[in-house]
C-alpha cells in the first residue's frame, strides 16, 4: 500500500516506528505511545492527523519565523529549481542565488561582517567555524592557537564538532568530544547566582573565561563560542553585564568572539541579530533555522572583514559541503528575507513582545508553580518550582514536572518545550494578540493541570 495522509494514524505510527530512526528520541517510548502525526501547517498552527488544530509555541525548532503555508516560497523553490536545481560553488565557480544571499546578508549583518561562508545546517556552520578560527591563527603564524572555549549547558549542534563545542554532557556521552574544547559555567542567574545580584553574576561568570584564558595561557586559545541567548539549555537571557565583559575579555586577549545566532537570528529578539539587542561585535555570527524559516535547510558562518581577509589570504580553505549556497535553498532563503522586510516581522515582533507579550508572561509568574518568567523578544521561559524562594527545585528527579506540563500543553493543543523543568516558548514572528491569548491560557490551563 502506499503511505499517505490517508492511512490510519495507528498505522502511520507502527510503520514510523518501525523504520524511521528518529533524532533525540527514546525509541521504546516511540514504539509504545508513537509518534504525533503532523499533516499541515498554516501560520502559527499545525493540524495533525487525528485533525487536531495545535498552536505552535515553538515555530518547530525555533526555526519557522513568517509562520507557515507561505506560498510564496513554494514558488520560488520551484521556479529555482527548474531553472538551477544545483550548483557547487567550489573550484572558482558561483551562482545568482547564492550572490544574492550573500550580498542581502552582508547588508544585514551589523558592522563589518560582510562575507558568508554557506552550510546546510547550524551544526555544520559551527564546524565551519572550528576550522576557520584555527586557520586564522594558523595564517597569523600561531598555529598554537587553537583551543575554542564555551560554555556548559550551551547548544551548537550534535555533530561531533558542534555537539563538542556545545556543553551538554548526555550528547558527549554518546560519542565522544574533539580535543581542544574547553567549557565555562554558563550565565544562568536565577538557579545559579546565589545571593550575587544578577549585574554582579554577569560579570563573575564573564571573567571566567579571562580566568580560562589565563589557565590555558592567551597564546593557546582561538576563539571564544556563546548563544547571545542560551535556547536549548532553557532559554537563558544572560544579565546585561554579561557580553560587554565578554567582548572586553576577548579583545584584550585576542580571542575570536563566535556568536552563535542559529536561534536568534533574524528577529527572535527584536532585531535582525540579537548582536545589535545585547550590543555584541561579534568577529562571526553562525545562523541557520530562521534564515529560511525552515522551509529550505540552509545555515552558514558571517565572517568580519578581518577574519575574511586574514583566512583568505592563505590560499585555498580546504573545507566546504556539497550544499554550500545550495541554489534552492538559498532563493528560499532570499524570498523569506524580503518577507520579514516588506512585511515589518521584526517590527511586528518588538510591538507585539513589549508589552502585550510581556505583561502576560509577567503575569503567568504569578502562578504558583512558576518560579521565574523570562523573556526577550519572543523568546521565553517559565521555571517551574516547588516553592518561590529563587532557584527551588523539586525534589524530584530534574525534569520529572516540567515532561509533565510539555505533556499537558500537547494534549491541550499547545506546543511548548521543556527543558528539565524549564518550560520555554519561541513561537512564529508572526503570531497575533489573539494568539497570544490562546497560548498563554493553554499555557495556564496545562500548568493548572500539573499540580
Ligand atoms: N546552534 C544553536 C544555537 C542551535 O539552537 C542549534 C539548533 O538547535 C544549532 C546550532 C544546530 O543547528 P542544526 O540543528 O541546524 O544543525
Amino acid at each position: 500500500t502506499m503511505i499517505t495522509n490517508n492511512l490510519p494514524t495507528a498505522e502511520l505510527q507502527r510503520l514510523d516506528a518501525a523504520h524511521h530512526f528518529h533524532p533525540f528520541t527514546d525509541r521504546a517510548a516511540l514504539a509504545e505511545k508513537g509518534a504525533r502525526v503532523i499533516l499541515r501547517g498554516e501560520g502559527c498552527w499545525l493540524t495533525d492527523s487525528e485533525g487536531h488544530r495545535i498552536l505552535d509555541g515553538m515555530a518547530g525548532l525555533w526555526c519557522v519565523n513568517i509562520g507557515y503555508g507561505r506560498k510564496e516560497l513554494a514558488e520560488v523553490a520551484a521556479r529555482q529549481m527548474q531553472e538551477l536545481p544545483y550548483y557547487n560553488t567550489f573550484f572558482q565557480t558561483t551562482h545568482v542565488p547564492a550572490i544574492a544571499l550573500a550580498a542581502k546578508l552582508a547588508e544585514l549583518a551589523p558592522g563589518d561582517l560582510n562575507h558568508v561562508f554557506f552550510a546546510g545546517s547550524g551544526s555544520e556552520a559551527n564546524d565551519t567555524n572550528i576550522r576557520l578560527v584555527r586557520r586564522y591563527w594558523q595564517v597569523k603564524e600561531q598555529p598554537e592557537k587553537r583551543v575554542i572555549i564555551a560554555r556548559w549547558n550551551g547548544y551548537h549542534g550534535s555533530t561531533l564538532g558542534g555537539g563538542s563545542l556545545g556543553g551538554m554532557k548526555p550528547i558527549h556521552a554518546h560519542g565522544g568530544k574533539i580535543d581542544g574544547i574547553e567549557h565555562i559555567n554558563q550565565p544562568y542567574w536565577w538557579a545559579e547566582g546565589g545571593d550575587m545580584s544578577e549585574d554582579e553574576f554577569g560579570l563573575a561568570r564573564a571573567r571566567e573565561l579571562e580566568d580560562k584564558i589565563l589557565e590555558l595561557g592567551a597564546d593557546k586559545v582561538a576563539a571564544f563560542i556563546g548563544e547571545a541567548v542560551q535556547g536549548a539549555g532553557g532559554v537563558i537571557i544572560p544579565p546585561k553585564t554579561y557580553w560587554p565583559e565578554i567582548q572586553r575579555i576577548c579583545k584584550k586577549y585576542n580571542v575570536l568572539l563566535i556568536l552563535d545566532e542559529v536561534i536568534t537570528g533574524f528577529g527572535r529578539t527584536g532585531n535582525w541579530f540579537a548582536a545589535q539587542t545585547f550590543d555584541i561585535k561579534p568577529d562571526i555570527i553562525t545562523i541557520a533555522k530562521g534564515l529560511s524559516s525552515g522551509y529550505a535547510p540552509v545555515g552558514g558562518s558571517i565572517l568580519s572583514d578581518d577574519v575574511a581577509e586574514v583566512v583568505g589570504s592563505g590560499g585555498d580553505f580546504n573545507h566546504g559541503y556539497t550544499y554550500s549556497g545550495h541554489p534552492v535553498a538559498a532563493a528560499v532563503a532570499l524570498e523569506n528575507l524580503r518577507i520579514l522586510q516588506d512585511e515589518q516581522i521584526i517590527e511586528h515582533v518588538q510591538n507585539v513582545a513589549h508589552p502585550y507579550l510581556a505583561e502576560r508572561w509577567a503575569k503567568l509568574a504569578e502562578h504558583p508553580l512558576v518560579g521565574e518568567a523570562r523573556l526577550v523578544g519572543l523568546m521565553g521561559s517559565l521555571a517551574l518550582v516547588p516553592n518561590k524562594t529563587k532557584g527551588a527545585k523539586f525534589a524530584s528527579e530534574e525534569g520529572t514536572v516540567g515532561l509533565r506540563a510539555r505533556e499537558r500543553c500537547f494534549a491541550n493543543d499547545l506546543i511548548m518545550r521543556h527543558v528539565g523543568d524549564r518550560m520555554i516558548i519561541s513561537p512564529p514572528l508572526t503570531i497575533t494578540p489573539a494568539e497570544i491569548d490562546t497560548l498563554i491560557e493553554r499555557a495556564t490551563k496545562s500548568l493548572d493541570e500539573c499540580y
